[in-house]
């Protein structure tokens, strides 16, 4: 009889975030598979599982499937596990679920924290109709096309971002439209989360202020209705374009800025035509 494959869920941050299930699924199997040994080494020791751990990772999952599942099919029982949150949401396993289903290997989940659920649960952005995208490209133009179209869809739109392009992306998401309700949720589940939401312009001009740029981050993106089409200050002249944010609670400066970004012209050229009208 061929052993079972277990996904397990695990904290995204805070250790009390796993279930009894889970703890019993890792302590009974014989092996867990992790990303980073280092990083599953601190929760096994936290809940005192001492089941040997092995590598599986997006380096070697291609490399190791064969020999994780003829240890499957000679009977033994295995866990896999991310550095945090659930497997195969933009981590590795999704390969290997598709082999052990193959050859008849059965597969089963132990349910779990996730970032993207746990932001769109706390954001205040509906929850009713969703699409998770993981990670957007990191070339500027793809990722542009790819928040155009995601943007366009009547679903609320959930993504992955590092520290170091969060800023990026938020600036992309603004030049597509500006007026756009937004959540920004990091270290969720631990001290520091913070989650805040509003439009995209509101949002930019707190970072690095109230909002540091620092830890994990999701954003989730209100879907459009329509009316918050990408180009919807179309029919707007220009100082009713501004003073639309003015009055949405920008500052003049902000709202020129905003302004300059929808339209693709100089802060200046705007200003002036503000200025003069
Ligand atoms: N499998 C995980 C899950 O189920 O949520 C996601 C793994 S993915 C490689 C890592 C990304 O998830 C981070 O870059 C960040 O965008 C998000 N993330 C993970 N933990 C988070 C946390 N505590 N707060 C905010 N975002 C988090």
């Amino acid at each position: 009889m061929s052993g079972i494959l277990h996904l397990v869920g695990t904290p995204i941050g805070n250790l009390e975030d796993i279930t009894f299930r889970a703890i019993r699924t890792l302590k009974e199997a014989d092996i867990i598979l992790c990303e980073d040994t280092r990083v599953t080494k601190k929760l096994v020791m936290h809940y005192e599982i001492d089941t040997p751990l092995k590598s599986y990772h997006e380096h070697n999952k291609e490399q190791v499937t064969d020999y994780i599942i003829d240890l499957l099919l000679e009977g033994n029982n295995i866990a896999l596990v991310s550095d945090a949150g659930l497997p195969l949401i933009s981590d590795p396993g999704y390969e290997l679920v598709v082999v052990a289903r193959e050859q008849g290997i059965k597969v089963e989940t132990v349910p779990g924290a996730n970032a993207a659920l746990t932001a769109l649960m706390t954001s205040g952005v509906s929850s009713y109709s969703f699409l998770f995208d993981g990670f957007l490209p990191r070339k500027d133009n793809e990722k542009k096309d790819r928040l155009v179209n995601l943007m366009g869809l009547p679903h609320t739109v959930i993504i992955y971002e590092s520290p170091f392009r969060v800023k990026h992306t938020l600036e992309t998401i603004q030049k597509i439209d500006g007026n756009r309700k937004v959540a920004i949720a990091r270290e969720l589940t631990k001290k520091f989360e913070q989650v805040e939401t509003d439009t995209v312009s509101h949002i930019i001009t707190r970072l690095e202020k109230d909002i540091t740029l620092k830890g994990e981050f999701v954003i989730v993106i209100e879907g459009s209705n329509g009316e918050n089409d990408v180009n919807w200050w179309s029919e707007l002249s220009i100082e009713d374009h501004v003073n639309h944010y003015v009055k949405e609670g920008l500052r003049n400066k902000d709202a020129i800025k905003q302004v300059a970004v929808d339209r693709d012209m100089k802060k200046n050229e705007v200003y002036q035509i503000y200025h003069v009208d």
